[in-house]
């Protein structure tokens, strides 16, 4: 039997006592390992590096388990069983109860993440709801199409669901990658087998909770908790999954690849890394460019895929803008992510904290320039000062790699084309942005540039009826908006012949 983990929060913004099951979610209960060689997890507070609780692990014989529970499921009461309208309705249920429980999954965040709590109950949370009622106003309205083909033939297609779908997601929107992945399988009809990250597993568990609660038809959702190497390769690989959506890492997505591709050819689709441009056009206005400029490295602690990280301006106002992006930048308010004044809170962990501070001592020693920052945060947890790296050059380790930190590097450029060719130079085509009140220039250089999304005048701007996703080595497929449905439905093409005879020669 699997236990439950119960804490009192007692913050500014929430008090009360939560209760959080531990156990995998499989079939709709909570159990624990069938492999008798499982042990626990330890999910750590990044604030402190202090042990909050401990959560089973899962191995690949759950995934198992957990996989012919969905594929039950999936031929029993979801699917073309139960019509797209009701589908629509657990999503929406679910959604409610998400907005019901804010404080809770904000509280939950801050602690097992260590994103501000603020920003959690902001952001993460009611977008999280946004995405799952999208998707539950999608669910009634997945149709196909009739096709003429001849005066007496015709053709009509139906969009039908995958099947079972395996979902790795990573550790930065705990929350809200859940229902970017779980939103639009579930509209489609597909059932699903999810591995949170075992860094940030609270929110997913406290989630199968709400599910049961929205009355969700057992196995439609299973949770199996562990280890990517374990449960992850196991969903990539496993043949009776029919569809494997990953977001995390480029070489871990490499890998889900290759697995998925050795078994039965499941479709994949993967969100990776990025190293987004942002350009700064001489014509923009400046304090919004500059404002824009920090949310666009420092939210999520520069944890975020598609961060702008590679800031270009202009050389005219380079100056400027420098100056004013040092000055807030430095005055970003690091610590406790329960203070209502914090923006940035700790990395997520030790190991992450250790490979943004060896990129920060690499840019060091390959000769840029620390504007701001650069050094650890207090004295205890993963907290790291907003850095900016000036004197940059194109081959340099902090302007190629991806740090997932708050780091950024900035340069000064002359002419359209050739920062065009810059932002370009990337292995990576995540996100891109540009600021400028040229009309004609915009759309110019947003065509030119070789990313997914690209923002005018903005910067990490994201909604559910958008799809999102990367070119070169930062993904396949797009997920959110009408798109993401196409991820999770076969198309089948039926022809229909309404009396025209065989031309066959007999
Ligand atoms: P990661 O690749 O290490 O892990 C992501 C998930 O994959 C985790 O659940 C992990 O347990 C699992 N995993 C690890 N090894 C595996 C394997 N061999 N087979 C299957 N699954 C495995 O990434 P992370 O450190 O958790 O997340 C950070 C990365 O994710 C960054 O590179 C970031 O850019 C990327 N990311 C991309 C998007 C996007 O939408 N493009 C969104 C969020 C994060």
């Amino acid at each position: 039997m699997a236990q439950t983990f119960t804490h009192e929060f007692n913050h500014a913004g929430f008090k009360g006592k939560v209760e959080v099951p531990l156990g995998l979610f499989i079939d709709g209960k909570w159990t624990t390992s069938v492999d008798k060689g499982a042990k626990t997890i330890d999910s750590v507070n990044p604030s402190t590096g202090e042990v909050i609780c401990s959560i089973h692990e899962g191995l690949g014989a759950d995934v198992d388990v957990a996989v012919k529970a969905a594929r039950k499921a999936f031929d029993t009461t979801w699917g073309t069983n139960c019509p797209g309208f009701e589908r629509g309705k657990y999503l929406i249920r679910i959604a409610e109860l998400i907005e019901r429980d804010v404080d809770i999954l904000a509280s939950l965040e801050a602690m097992d993440n260590g994103k501000a709590f603020a920003i959690a109950k902001g952001f993460d949370v009611p977008q999280s709801a946004a995405v799952f009622r999208y998707y539950g106003g999608w669910a009634d309205k997945i149709h196909g199409k009739t096709i003429e083909t001849s005066s007496l033939k015709f053709a009509y297609t139906a969009h039908e669901p995958v099947g079972v779908a395996g979902q790795i997601i990573p550790w930065n929107f705990p929350l809200y990658m859940f229902s970017w992945k779980i939103g639009p399988a579930l509209a489609a009809g597909c059932t699903v087998v999810i591995k949170p990250s075992e860094l940030t597993p609270l929110t997913a568990l406290y989630m199968t909770k709400l599910i049961k609660e929205a009355g969700v038809p057992d196995g439609v959702i299973n949770v199996v908790t562990g280890y990517g190497n374990t449960v992850g390769s196991t969903i990539a690989a496993h043949p009776e999954v029919d569809k494997v959506a990953f977001t995390g890492s480029t070489a871990v997505g490499r890998k889900v690849l290759e697995e998925a591709s050795k078994s039965n050819l499941k479709k994949v689709t993967l969100e990776l890394g990025g190293k987004g441009a942002n350009i700064i056009f001489e014509d923009a206005d400046l304090e919004e460019a500059v404002k824009y400029a920090a949310q666009g490295f420092l939210f999520n602690h520069g944890q975020t895929c598609c961060a702008g990280t590679r800031l270009f301006v202009h050389q005219n106002i380079y100056d400027k803008f420098a100056a004013r992006f040092k000055e807030i930048t430095s005055k970003t308010k690091v610590g406790d992510p329960f203070d209502a004044n914090v923006y940035q809170g700790p990395q997520v962990s030790q190991t992450q904290y250790d490979r943004i501070m060896n990129h920060i001592e690499c840019g060091k020693q390959e000769g840029a320039k620390v504007i701001t920052g650069g050094v650890r945060h207090g004295k205890q947890g993963y907290f790291i000062e907003p850095t900016i790296f000036g004197d940059v050059t194109a081959n340099m380790k902090i302007v190629k790699e991806e740090i997932f930190g708050p780091v950024i590097v900035i340069s000064k450029f002359e002419d359209e084309d050739k920062v065009i060719a810059e932002a370009n130079q990337s292995e990576y085509g995540l996100s891109a942005g540009l600021f400028t009140k040229d009309i004609t220039r915009a759309h110019r250089v947003a065509q030119q540039l070789k990313a997914g999304t690209i923002w005018v005048n903005c910067f990490n701007e994201l909604h559910p009826q958008v799809p999102f996703g990367g070119y070169k080595s930062s993904g396949l497929g797009r997920e959110l908006g009408e798109y993401a449905l196409e991820n999770y439905t076969e198309v089948k093409a039926v022809h229909v012949n309404m009396g025209m005879k065989c031309g066959f020669p007999v």
